[in-house]
């Protein structure tokens, strides 16, 4: 057995192989960058008015004479002089001669006649040519996070395709004869199968949308079965149950038949103690606990940061981030904990109902607390690690 710290350095020297691909913007959406995008253009790619008013070619003049007008998608064929104003739309090029526009606002017009009591100083709501970005500057840098926002900036250059980190195919193997899908009549002796959606949601969350789950029943062939297809549609393989040393948990013995190469079997840990990582050529193998609590605590805790780090993301295995806790804590054991905890008021406190099969405090926690292997207790205000989802 090793310890939570020796699971994370074996996780940390993995290679993380890169894919990149290019696709749509719609595609790209919460994807890394992969790129370092110049800008096509200059942007804006002309003068424009910010406001709707008069462009005006600047004179003493007390009123200026309108010849004509310009709505957004047109343009001026004709020369404006010295006293002369054309009506402009917001979005609209303004004219090479006008020095200013003139908010409608604050304007009067008579007849052809327009007058306003204003000083107005050149370049006023006029918003200039590249005053957002000029052509061959950087847009985006390789490994941005593509938000809303910057798929919308990227448009805005005319920009419909991007190379970004491929994200990984995700299979989701659940075992277990006494798993029954929610829906259903609950026959007596059985459980509802809450890891699968529980899993999958997880990785919802963490942007990845795509995930294939596999359901296999407990016999050995069974389980080498499923495996094996899931292994071979799939990037990276998270197991559900079936890796722990009961007769009918046949995920290790299954694994080891399909060659895959086990990177550590076991962590001194509470809960999450049978988990497997291991390796087939350049996917990832995880084997999480049946039980409901620690086979989420171990998809934050080792899973999802080995998902970011092959999108290319920065991401840690362990937590810098402490917090103090609310209360006196105590454990019976010197295994290492993940304690579903509640952060608040920039305290933390333990929930009650700590136990591996109980969700129930994790659907109220907000955080992990980490207590390291051979700590027993922890005192009042005294920092300790957090983890936070
Ligand atoms: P295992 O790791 O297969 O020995 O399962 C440990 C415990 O977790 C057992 O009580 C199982 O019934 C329960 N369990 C396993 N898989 C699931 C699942 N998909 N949903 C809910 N409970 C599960
Ligand atoms: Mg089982």
């Amino acid at each position: 057995m090793i310890t939570v710290n020796e699971a994370f350095s074996i996780l940390e020297k993995q290679h993380y192989p890169e894919r990149v691909v290019e696709v749509s913007l719609l595609e790209a959406h919460h994807h890394v960058l992969a790129e370092t995008v110049f800008s096509p253009m200059d942007m804006p790619p002309f003068r424009q008015a910010t406001m709707d008013g008069f462009a005006l070619c600047l004179d003493d003049a007390l009123g200026y004479k309108i010849i004509g007008e310009i709505k957004a998608g047109d343009f001026f064929e004709g020369k404006l002089n010295k006293g002369e104003a054309v009506k402009i739309f917001t979005g609209a090029l303004v004219p090479n001669n006008a020095d200013a526009v003139i908010q409608i606002e604050k304007v009067t017009v008579e007849n052809t006649t327009l007058h306003f009591q204003e000083t107005i100083s050149i370049g006023t709501n006029i918003r200039q040519k590249a005053s957002q970005i000029s052509k061959n500057e950087i847009a985006l840098t390789v490994g941005t996070f593509l938000n809303s926002a910057s798929i919308g900036f990227l448009a805005g250059l005319g920009i419909s395709n991007v190379k970004v980190f491929e994200k990984p195919s995700i299979g989701i193997v659940v075992t277990g004869n006494e798993l029954i899908t929610i829906g259903n009549e609950l026959p007596i002796g059985k459980v509802f199968d809450s890891n699968s959606i529980m899993l999958q949601t997880a990785l919802i969350e963490a942007g990845f949308n795509q995930s294939t789950i596999y359901y296999a029943k407990d016999t050995f062939d069974a389980t080498q079965q499923v495996l094996s297809n899931a292994i071979n549609q799939n990037d990276v393989v998270l197991v559900s149950g079936g890796i722990s040393v009961g007769d009918y948990d046949f995920v290790g013995k299954a694994l080891e038949k399909l060659e895959v190469e086990t990177l550590f079997y076991k962590v001194n840990q509470k809960p999450g103690k049978p988990l497997f990582a291991g390796k087939k050529e350049s996917k990832f193998i995880f084997a999480l606990p049946g039980n409901p609590a620690a086979s989420l605590t171990c998809f934050y805790v080792y899973v999802l940061p080995v998902l970011k780090k092959l999108l290319c993301q920065v991401a840690k295995f362990g937590s810098n981030q402490t917090k103090a806790i609310a209360h006196d804590y105590s454990v019976d054991n010197p295994r290492a904990q993940f304690l579903k905890a509640l952060i608040t008021d920039d305290k933390v406190t333990i929930l009650s109902h700590q136990d591996s099969a109980m969700l129930n405090s994790f659907a109220k926690a907000n955080s992990l607390v980490y207590m390291e292997e051979g700590k027993y207790s922890i005192k009042v205000n005294e920092p300790v690690k957090v983890f936070c989802f």
